[in-house]
């Protein structure tokens, strides 16, 4: 049985007084039910103001961004080592703002990812089309070359405590969804591909799909076989929807 997992991924916005603000909302809710893990991935900087704020919370939190490095001189950049240092249970990877503005690789986000899961940190691997390829047919092609870039240079063992975001380029931070069937039938495609490599990683690992999720649309795209939660990212700024998109689980 998969757990419900719903991501709020604040990207590069916030500060003290209004993340304070969100998280004492968020985390004195109800909607924390069991069956449903809620994660936060603040700006790196504000991870220690998290972490404190969320010591006697379910909640949990993450990073946005991690380097595939373990140490050294890379100037700027955060290890996974020191994500775990300050309890981040998850990491993003691959995100596609960091793909198209940072111009990473595949390979550099496989070598990301076994620096996540070597610090014990879960990693969350982002994949998706862009409207042209979309437009294309190239959909499937584009995401399976994502997928199976990382497995071959990490293994797809490593994806045991993985989870993967489905976000189609288009739909964030657009207010564009892809249509519950739409993104059924790619979360489907990811779980079959994945089970040619391991059909148990394959049926247990998470698929999230994230991209213009609200309150609104939230219910129909979780209620879909292959949807086990949400990256969200826009809509997690404001504690009533983010609250609300977390309710629509179940
Ligand atoms: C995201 O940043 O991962 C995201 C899905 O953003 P939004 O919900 O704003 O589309």
């Amino acid at each position: 049985m998969r757990q419900y997992l719903i991501i709020g991924n604040w990207k590069m916005n916030g500060n003290l007084a209004e993340n304070e603000q969100l998280l004492n909302t968020i985390s004195s809710s109800h909607a924390l039910a069991e069956g449903c893990e809620v994660v936060v991935c603040p700006p790196s900087i504000y991870i220690p103001h998290v972490r404190q704020q969320l010591l006697q919370s379910k909640v949990k939190y993450g990073a946005q961004n991690v380097n595939e490095h373990i140490n050294g001189a890379y100037t700027g950049e955060t290890s996974a080592t020191m994500l775990h240092d300050l309890g981040c249970s998850y990491v993003l990877l691959g995100h596609s703002e960091r793909r198209s503005l940072n111009h990473e690789s595949d390979e550099q986000i496989a070598g990301k990812f076994a620096a996540a899961v070597q610090a014990n940190i879960k990693p969350v691997l982002c994949v998706g089309e862009t409207l042209a390829q979309r437009q294309g047919d190239e959909t499937f092609l584009v995401i399976a070359e994502q997928i199976k870039k990382v497995v071959e240079q990490v293994g797809i063992q490593a994806f045991e405590h993985a989870v993967i975001a489905y976000e189609p380029v288009w739909a964030i931070g657009t207010g564009e969804t892809a249509t519950p069937e739409q993104a059924q039938e790619i979360h489907n495609l990811i779980r079959r591909q994945l089970a040619e490599f391991d059909v148990n990683i394959a049926s247990n690992i998470l698929i999230i799909y994230g991209g213009s999720v609200n309150s609104n649309n939230a219910r129909t795209l979780f209620s879909q076989p292959d949807i086990d939660g949400g990256l969200v990212g826009g809509a997690s700024l404001n504690a009533d929807v983010f609250i609300n998109i977390c309710k629509a689980y179940n």
